[in-house]
């Protein structure tokens, strides 16, 4: 137990989870994207997102710069860092999904211990892992934010997917490679497989 947490208590809320979400008319649910970069995790997470605002879904997306720059803009890329990184940010996604959303979010998240830690926070059933299973030669060649360009020339280190690892999901809810299936096909499987299992109308 780390200091002081002893002396916390746990509140319950008056209004329960299930609560917040019947206002909202909808079942919460967290698609978590991991992939390297660039393999479209921030392009296909953003897209869904429209589709499922449209249908009038209340949702949010937490996507990694965006993160770095607030709530993590004390963490690096270390593998400690990177640990914490997806701590936090799965217990924020917890707390949105607690208040009824749908959570998009789209993170590297390289190592399965801390997507299986993610994971554990949700119910059974409302954790989709996405793998943006985009070869690494894609996301190189288009290297939107130059990054592989920096990392080949050692401008960068511990670069996922150069080096450092990237470690591929075992058991992903949905795969995705963006190098052969287009934005809107990724929405439509996602769309699709969020209906099948009965998150959406
Ligand atoms: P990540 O969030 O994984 O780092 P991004 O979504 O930021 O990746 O970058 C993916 C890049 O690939 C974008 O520049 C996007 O326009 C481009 N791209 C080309 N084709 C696709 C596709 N079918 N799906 C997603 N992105 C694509």
């Amino acid at each position: 137990m780390q200091g002081g947490m002893k002396d916390i208590a746990w509140h319950d809320h008056k209004i329960t989870r299930a609560e917040r979400a019947a206002n909202k008319n909808q079942k919460p649910c967290m698609l978590w994207f991991t992939g390297l970069s660039g393999s479209g995790k921030s392009t296909i997470a953003n897209a869904l997102d429209v589709a499922l605002h449209e249908r009038g879904y209340h949702t949010f997306l937490l996507d990694g710069d965006n993160v770095r720059h607030g709530l993590c803009n004390d963490l690096g890329f270390s593998d400690a860092g990177r640990v914490e990184n997806i701590r936090r940010i799965g217990e924020v996604s917890k707390l949105f999904a607690d208040s009824g959303l749908i959570v998009l979010s789209a993170f590297i998240s390289p190592f399965t211990s801390d997507r299986r830690m993610v994971r554990k926070l949700f119910p059974a059933g409302e954790f989709i892992e996405v793998f943006m299973d985009t070869p690494l030669d894609t996301c190189e060649e288009r290297d939107p934010k130059g990054l592989y360009r920096k990392a080949r020339a050692g401008e960068i280190k511990s670069f996922t997917g150069i080096d450092s690892p990237y470690e591929v999901p075992p058991h992903p809810e949905v795969c995705l490679d963006t190098s052969t299936m287009s934005v809107d096909e990724c929405v439509e499987l996602l769309v699709t497989h969020l209906a099948r299992n009965g998150l959406i109308r």
